[in-house]
């Protein structure tokens, strides 16, 4: 189907965070509360955590499988995060916006970098940031599968994550998570509103026009 024949062009909402701040929790969310909003599923070479269902959280790949994937040009993006690799699928996602969905892209800063470069005008950013630097390793310790060292690695990289902050359109402090769900949902809904994302509105203008 042809974006004109679409009511709405679909955006792609890009999620990052430090590990452990809460982009997958708010992500998860917003779906929950809008049927139209799809989640773009990752591939990547990590184990999958207790938790994880292939196909559902990510798609697990072996690293033979990865580099296949990246050399038949199957991925929108990928990048290497923390020891792994980590990318999106371009088929998977080119299907949801065709269909009019919304998706969500939980990818690091390079991704969101790469996202932003091949769409402009599709992406809209956020990053979100733990209240505190304590508040973050907490939540690194409490999450499914988390050991010593994971969490020690998660931590140290951090920071590096952190500063890449200014690069993005909104920015939420997940302290309260009701709170940062708010803020969220106040600037999907903006967002949505934008006219070059409304496709219908020529068509009703031409019809208050008289021009229909
Ligand atoms: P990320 O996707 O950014 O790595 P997750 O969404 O997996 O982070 O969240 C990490 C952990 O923190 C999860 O166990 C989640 O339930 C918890 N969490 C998320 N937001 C909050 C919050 N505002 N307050 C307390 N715990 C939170
Ligand atoms: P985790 O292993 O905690 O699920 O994710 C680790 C990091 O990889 C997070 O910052 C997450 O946003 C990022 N990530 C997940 N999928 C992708 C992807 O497809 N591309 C990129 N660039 N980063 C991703």
């Amino acid at each position: 189907m042809s974006n004109d024949q679409l009511k709405r062009r679909g955006l792609m909402l890009v999620i990052s965070s430090p590990s452990g701040a809460g982009k997958t929790t708010l992500a998860r969310m917003l779906m929950d509360e809008f049927e139209d909003v799809a989640l773009s599923v990752s591939a990547t070479t990590r184990d999958p955590r207790p938790n994880e269902q292939d196909g559902v959280d990510y798609h697990f790949k072996s690293l033979e499988d990865f580099r296949a994937l990246i050399a038949d040009q199957d991925f929108l993006e990928w990048a290497r995060v923390f020891d792994h690799y980590y990318g999106t699928p371009r088929a998977d996602t080119v299907a949801l916006l065709k269909a009019g969905r919304d998706v969500i892209f939980d990818v690091d800063w390079q991704g969101a970098d790469a996202l932003h470069d091949q769409m402009p005008n599709d992406v809209v950013s956020v990053f979100v940031l733990p209240p505190s630097i304590e508040a973050l390793e907490a939540r690194l310790r409490a999450r499914p599968g988390s050991t010593d060292e994971t969490v020690a690695r998660r931590m140290a990289d951090a920071k590096a994550e952190i500063m890449h902050w200014r690069r993005y359109d909104y920015c939420i402090v997940n302290d309260n998570l009701d709170e940062a769900y708010q803020q969220l949902r106040r600037l999907f809904l903006v967002e949505r509103t934008k006219r070059l994302r409304q496709l219908d509105l020529d068509a009703h203008v031409r019809q208050l026009l008289g021009e229909g």
